[in-house]
């Protein structure tokens, strides 16, 4: 087998290509979900719509009142000043929700609440605070700076017919309140991105077993289903399988016979244990690329099948393997998931606080965070080792400072630009 497969790797030696060239490749090879399903609204948040919402209201509904106040006709109370009040007879009271029964006359007002609709007659309110009620007048003490003001007009905001939102779009709460207004109380998304998450190695064990010396606990599974669950994916935790050929290739056809993606991490290295290049192949996946000039996470392998999946090959190391899922997979999620945009990686420029440095000929990724100080954010580097096995100081990371090929050093106080990890 070792010399099998060390042909194998003499035949199949594909360059490292750049991080950009990658994500073309990636996003070339994924194609947006079709399918969908139809859910209760209350459960659509994270989720993509699937088809154009339009309304048959307009909003607002009808013109309704944007203050509490008194309801007038504009042209009684034009002139009207604190010197000079305008007195009004009260001929109403209107609270929100009920349909105004009554037409307001010259020389009459209303007494009206936030939200309530306006009667016929009214065409602009005037607040509280510019008013006093004497017994069943009341006095208008500064007049309105135009007609319709504190009217919140039917209409104004949405007519009915128009889109709402686009097929494509990702349901948050501002949303989630557009959809609740105009009554879509079930909602057609695209069906959620399914994605086999497995871990390769002899050295693995579960988190409930007892670690024995030279073992290795599997915390890549964990944080690979962390990061699909966040992204909108149903993670299907495949496990961990031994670094034996015939498991290995098992398990990968049960992988992409259940998944739109599969993840895996380990066994894509030069190493004699690292199969996977070689059987992803044998499977009749399409390799597209084996290696990429980034630091951590050069293995990578990305495949695609017959049957669309596309199968990514991620290293072992706890840190490569969450990088390349930041780096790489994100966005092909997002293009499988079916929202709709340019697909571009969060990146934005701010001062960093440290030294930061790269030996300049991969992309090289520093974590840390983006903190707010003073109103502007700054990139703080992670405390201790930034090593690509230390899961550990990679915590509360949410951010990757990048340094292209060519760039060696940036000194503190110097600008870096930097992958932004939150959603
Ligand atoms: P590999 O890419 O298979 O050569 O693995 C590189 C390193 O990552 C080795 O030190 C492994 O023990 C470690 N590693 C591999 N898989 C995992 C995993 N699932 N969880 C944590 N560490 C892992
Ligand atoms: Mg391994």
């Amino acid at each position: 087998m070792a010399i099998y497969i060390f042909f194998w790797r003499i035949q199949n030696t594909m360059t490292m290509i750049s991080v950009q060239e990658a994500q073309k490749i990636i996003l070339d090879l994924v194609t947006s979900l079709q399918e969908t399903e139809t859910i209760d609204l209350d459960q659509a948040t994270g989720r993509i719509l699937a088809e154009t919402v339009t309304g048959d209201l307009d909003f607002p509904y009808w013109d309704n009142s944007a203050m509490d106040g008194y309801g007038v006709r504009f042209e009684d109370v034009n002139e009207g000043n604190t010197n000079q009040p305008i007195s009004l007879k009260i001929v109403a009271e209107i609270p929100a929700g009920i349909k105004p029964e009554i037409s307001i006359q010259s020389g009459e007002a209303c007494r009206i609440f936030t939200g309530a609709m306006l009667p016929d007659g009214v065409d602009t309110i005037i607040m509280q605070e510019n008013t006093q009620q004497q017994g069943k007048q009341v006095l208008v003490l500064s007049s309105p700076k135009y007609c319709g003001e504190f009217v919140r007009k039917k209409g104004n905001f949405y007519q009915a017919g128009e889109i709402l939102l686009s097929a494509g779009t990702k349901i948050n709460e501002p949303e989630m309140a557009i959809l609740a207004t105009a009554q879509c109380s079930k909602v057609t998304v695209y069906r959620r991105p399914r994605v086999a998450i497995l871990s390769t190695g002899n050295e693995l064990i579960t988190t409930t077993q007892k670690l024995e010396p030279g073992q290795i606990i599997d915390s890549n599974q964990y944080a690979l289903k962390a990061f699909i669950l966040k992204n909108g994916g149903i993670p299907i935790s495949l496990g961990i399988v031994e670094d034996e050929p015939n498991l290995i290739k098992e398990k990968i056809i049960e992988a992409i016979n259940c998944a739109d993606f599969v993840l895996s991490t380990g066994g894509v290295s030069v190493g004699d244990y690292d199969y996977i290049d070689q059987i992803l192949e044998e499977l009749g996946g399409k390799i597209s690329i084996s290696s990429v000039a980034m630091k951590p996470g050069k293995p990578l392998t990305v495949a695609k099948f017959d049957n669309g999946c596309v199968y990514f090959g991620l290293p072992g190391n706890p840190v490569s393997a969450l990088v390349g899922c930041w780096r790489l997979v994100k966005l092909a999620l997002y293009k499988l998931s079916g929202i709709k945009g340019d697909y571009k990686p969060q990146l934005i420029t701010v001062k960093s606080n440290h030294d930061l440095s790269s030996q300049g000929k991969r992309e090289t990724y520093i974590w840390g965070q983006l903190k707010l100080v003073n109103g502007e954010y700054l990139f703080i580097l992670a405390k201790g080792q930034q090593n690509s096995a230390n899961l550990i100081n990679l915590g509360f990371t949410n951010a990757l400072a990048i340094l292209p090929i060519g760039v060696t050093k940036i000194k503190q106080g110097e600008t870096v630009t930097v992958l932004m990890l939150c959603n």
